[in-house]
């Protein structure tokens, strides 16, 4: 089976400042991958760019064995993006209409829901525990809640891969850590590939089952028992960053 995601030699530039320098890593299905890294180190600028949303200077890049150029599955890659804004308390749809919508974005014209499709979208509101919210405003959710219907809606058409990035900045570390599980279990029971940027490597780093450590550069990618004692780590940022995210496993 050919990898997930396949970048070699990725150069990725705004006007002439370098945001990203050589990142080649791979993905292979099944990996849950956290992408970890201080803010402005690229982690969003990289998940673009695998997305074909921010331009790449140099590099390849594969995306389940078809060069991004000419990858048009799109319906295989669910995408939760940052700064997705959680919805205000009038927001005119309901949780069902939301997850609704990312099954039409799927669909060619002219695009109508089947019976087949309501299944599909009662069985993943299901799945995410929110049944009972379907016929609520989504804006009257909490923010866990809210995530909850937006990871419903990125995987009601049951992409293989699942991109999110920093999906629980707006959340409490309690409601954050339960996403993370959460995440955990879609990846191990529908062997859903998962690529989650987020700034907390320490949280992630026991649910992930591999980190890529960004910071401009690729400066370490592997498991998190590896992570713990890199030497590429330790030389990047002395002994104390490991020791910070590390100590609490
Ligand atoms: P991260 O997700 O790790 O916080 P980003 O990929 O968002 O990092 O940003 C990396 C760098 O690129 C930052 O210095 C940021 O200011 C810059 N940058 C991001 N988007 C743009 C843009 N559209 N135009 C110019 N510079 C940008």
């Amino acid at each position: 089976m050919p990898p997930v995601i396949d970048v070699k030699g990725l150069y990725c530039r705004y006007g002439a400042t370098h945001v990203l320098s050589d990142i080649t890593f791979r993905v292979e299905d099944g990996d849950y991958v956290g992408i970890v890294g201080p803010n402005g180190s690229g982690k969003s600028t990289l998940v673009r760019a695998l997305l074909g949303l921010s331009s790449r200077d140099e590099g390849e890049i594969g995306l389940f064995g078809v060069p991004l150029s000419e990858f048009e599955d799109w319906q295989q890659i669910g995408y939760l993006p940052q700064h997705f804004n959680l919805f205000t308390s009038n927001f005119p749809a309901t949780v069902t209409e939301v997850v609704r919508l990312g099954l039409l974005s799927g669909k060619r014209f002219p695009r109508r829901i089947s019976r087949a499709d309501t299944a599909r979208i009662d069985d993943i509101l299901e799945y995410m525990g929110v049944q009972d919210l379907r016929r609520r405003r989504i804006g009257q959710l909490s923010g866990g809640q809210q995530q909850r219907v937006l990871l419903a809606r990125a995987m009601v058409n049951q992409p293989r891969l699942l991109i999110l990035d920093e999906p629980t900045a707006a959340l409490d570390p309690e409601t954050r850590d339960r996403f993370y599980s959460l995440l955990a279990e879609v990846n191990r029971e529908r062997n859903t590939t998962i690529l989650l940027v987020t700034h907390d490597s320490a949280t992630i780093g026991s649910c992930a089952s591999k980190l890529l450590y960004l910071d401009k550069r690729l400066v370490f990618y592997g498991t998190f028992r590896e992570f713990c004692v890199s030497s590429a780590m330790t030389n990047h940022f002395g002994e104390l960053a490991q020791h910070q995210i590390c100590r609490l496993h």
